[in-house]
């Protein structure tokens, strides 16, 4: 069995454990195999093993690595997990096949713009700064109501959930739970919340797509996300 093969196994075999532990959601969790930071020579084994949905937090990095691998499985579905500048609005709409980190009413201009003239419409997840914290990116919690129904009804864009990053350091339930509240208030069914130390906990709140890099490719150097 390939070190991919078994890394994939293990950690479905963690999600089913949580779903188990705490009930199926009604659509099952989709597992994003976050591949930030790995040559396409480490990813190719999860793709010959059968993984098809992964996430990058770079623009020009997934354009490095994707389109070869692309070809190779045209089945593949790129989410893009980092932060977006409008200026990379365009690559990235060529790039990605959902954008999970929407944010601001800019933000959104510019990607209905683009894939109008791309004429596609890719699924977006809007950020939420769960944690309110100075430096991370995300919509504060108490204006994700009204901006999920501004992307929606004012800018055109089909917004399939939310998305979060806790603060690091602190027990994540709290903020999972939260923005499943939020999620339900602004009637999205979508929540990517859950990565490599605390996905069963998101799974347990309701996660539908969890975001694990490390649990699958091993350690990356310490550089910021
Ligand atoms: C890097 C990253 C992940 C994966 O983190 P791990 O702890 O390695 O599983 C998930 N989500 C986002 C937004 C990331 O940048």
């Amino acid at each position: 069995m390939t070190d991919a093969r078994h890394r994939l196994d293990a950690v479905q075999a963690r999600i089913t454990a949580a779903q188990r532990r705490f009930g199926p959601p009604a659509a099952g969790v989709s597992l994003v195999a976050v591949s930030k930071t790995f040559p396409a020579a480490e990813i190719a084994p999860f793709l010959a093993a059968g993984q098809r949905v992964f996430g990058e937090n770079r623009v020009q990095e997934a354009k490095d690595k994707w389109p070869d691998l692309r070809a190779a499985y045209p089945d593949v579905q790129l989410h893009l997990i980092g932060p977006l500048q409008t200026n990379k609005a365009r690559e990235a709409v060529a790039l990605f096949d959902v954008i999970q980190t929407l944010d601001r009413d800019k933000l959104a201009i510019v990607l209905a713009a683009e894939m109008d003239r791309a004429g596609k419409r890719l699924p977006c997840f809007v950020q939420v700064n769960i944690g309110g914290e100075e430096q991370k990116s995300g919509i504060a919690p108490d204006e994700t109501v009204a901006f999920v129904a501004r992307c929606r009804a004012v800018h055109g864009l089909e917004i399939a959930g939310l998305m979060c990053i806790p603060p690091e350091g602190q027990p994540a339930g709290g903020y999972f739970a939260h923005l499943a509240m939020l999620a339900k208030e602004a009637g999205v069914s979508g929540l990517s919340m859950g990565m490599s130390g605390d996905f069963e906990t998101a799974i347990a709140m309701g996660a539908t797509h969890i975001r694990v890099g490390s649990a699958l490719f091993g350690h990356r150097p310490p550089v910021s996300a």
